[in-house]
């Protein structure tokens, strides 16, 4: 048998290069390597490939669908408590009991209902994610997310009539065309709204997010490896 306490993960290995590139793009850019937190985005892997980053320290963790999580979170959380656990998908009004329950922090909320099903949600329950307004910032027709236009308006709504605080932006920038505008448009919603969280960066582009100010970048791919589901 292998011995399984000297012989490193793949993807462990592969995650302590990705956090070394992290750490070199803050670097590189004056910035506090502690600043930036890599969200791991563990969606479609199942929880024994998971379970191993855990064990290396890893603690935040992405995922895209709320049953998906709602299945392989519960277990994994027993491996360390103080893991959080980040929403990235879309959620659906009728989700926000179980997202809210689940996850630590949410990062699509893009439109009213949803926001004030969260709101309902979090006054019935108590329980209090962290929550950031996802913007379409390529204005893509079959993307999530506010339009760009849209965004100062849907933040002021969320804090003066739902009573939300929004913690920060996110956003996916089209896959065809250059991410540096996009991360910085988010950047400058996020500076003029008074936020200062952004995730924007994925396996592809992490270092571009980190140069335009990102607090979240979200890696799947170079992390965990190959997924066959999108
Ligand atoms: C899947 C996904 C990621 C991770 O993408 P990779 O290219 O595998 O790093 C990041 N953000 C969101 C919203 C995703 O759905």
């Amino acid at each position: 048998m292998p011995d399984q306490t000297t012989a490193p993960h793949p993807a462990v290995e592969r995650l302590r290069d990705i956090e070394g590139r992290i750490a070199r793009a803050a670097r590189d850019c004056g910035r506090d390597p502690a600043a930036v937190t890599l969200v791991a985005v563990s969606k479609t892997f199942p929880a024994e490939e998971i379970a191993p980053l855990v064990r290396a320290g890893q603690r935040v963790f992405g995922e895209n669908r709320v049953q998906e999580a709602k299945a392989k979170w519960p277990g994994l959380r027993s491996l360390a408590p103080d893991v959080s656990l980040h929403l990235i998908g879309p959620l659906q009004s009728n989700k926000a009991r179980e997202a809210v329950e689940l996850f630590d922090v949410i990062e699509t909320v893009d439109r009213l209902t949803v926001a004030e099903a969260l709101a309902a949600e979090m006054a019935r329950s108590g329980h209090k994610p962290a929550l950031y307004v996802q913007v379409n910032t390529g204005a893509e027709p079959q993307k999530a997310g506010v339009l760009p236009e849209e965004a100062d308006g849907f933040l002021a709504t969320c804090r003066d009539s739902l009573g939300l605080a929004i913690a920060g932006l996110m956003c996916i920038p089209p896959v065809d065309q250059q991410v540096s505008p996009h991360f910085a448009l988010l950047a400058s919603i996020a500076a003029r709204n008074g936020l200062a969280t952004l995730s924007m960066g994925m396996s592809g582009d992490f270092e571009l997010g980190i140069q335009l100010g990102a607090t979240h970048v979200r890696v799947g791919s170079a992390i965990f490896g190959h997924r066959d589901a999108p």
